[in-house]
């Protein structure tokens, strides 16, 4: 009798082998379409990037955010701005640094790009609600540790936000909650760079992630040890309006 299980690669290796297909069709496709509008994928993620802030974005910040030398974020950045896509100006923050904004022009790109039809989003389409659900669960699982271990930039995620309260309503089918706006969230509603986030202090978000992790949505609500607080979040404040 065959044992699948000696044949078979190890799940993860076999997982990665599944998302590195997904990636290669979702960059090929991009690199078409970014070819079209003569972007490269460099270019293009920081335009994305200043069209989601509102802030003094510093050439320093953008390398940061992408994860790329200073010297790669300025070449890309002269190209955007030899293209007239974005433009420099004196930082309202620090004068004798540069921030970069989009012109007219960019904003224009940055609308057309996100209206052109994704295939991973199609993909994606033929999961069920609860399958989408769970993957946004995992993958916000995975991103969060590969920014703990510094493969990837820190980014705005609810799960490092101060205003983040996980399992708050935890036999709910919305069980976290944002103290900021003061509503209840689903898996589905976490945000991976959301513009109001406000990061916990390092305990804070290692309790954060604690209960997020160790609770499970539709579960049986956590055990009393993990109640509001317990974890060391700070809830005696009230949550803001
Ligand atoms: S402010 Fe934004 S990041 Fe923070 S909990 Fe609310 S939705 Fe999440």
């Amino acid at each position: 009798m065959i044992d699948f299980d000696a044949l078979s690669a190890p799940l993860p290796q076999a997982l990665a082998s599944a998302v590195r297909r997904l990636a290669q069709l979702a960059h090929t496709h991009a690199w078409n379409q970014w070819a079209v509008q003569r972007l490269t994928p460099t270019q293009r993620r920081i335009l994305d990037f200043l069209g989601s802030r509102h802030d003094n974005i510093t050439l320093t910040a953008v390398a940061r955010e992408l994860g790329v030398t200073a010297a790669t974020a300025s070449d890309s950045v002269s190209a955007l701005e030899t293209k007239g896509l974005l433009r420099k100006r004196r930082s309202h923050v620090d004068g004798r640094a540069l921030a970069l904004m989009l012109t007219t022009e960019g904003r224009h790109s940055v609308t057309q790009l996100a209206a052109l039809p994704d295939p991973l989003q199609t993909a994606f389409g033929s999961l069920s609600g609860d399958e989408q659900e769970l993957f946004y669960r995992s993958a916000m699982k995975m991103l969060r540790d590969l920014q703990e271990s510094g493969a990837l930039p820190v980014s705005r995620m609810c799960v490092r936000c101060r205003y983040f309260d996980p399992f708050r309503h935890s036999d709910s089918a919305t069980p976290h909650h944002c103290n900021l706006v003061g509503a209840a969230l689903a898996d589905r509603h976490l945000r991976i760079d959301c513009p109001e986030h406000e990061p916990g202090d390092k305990q804070t978000q290692l309790a954060l992630w604690s209960r997020f992790s160790r609770c499970a949505p539709g579960a049986p609500p956590c055990p009393a040890a993990d109640a509001p607080g317990s974890d060391g979040v700070d809830q005696s404040s009230p949550p803001p309006d």
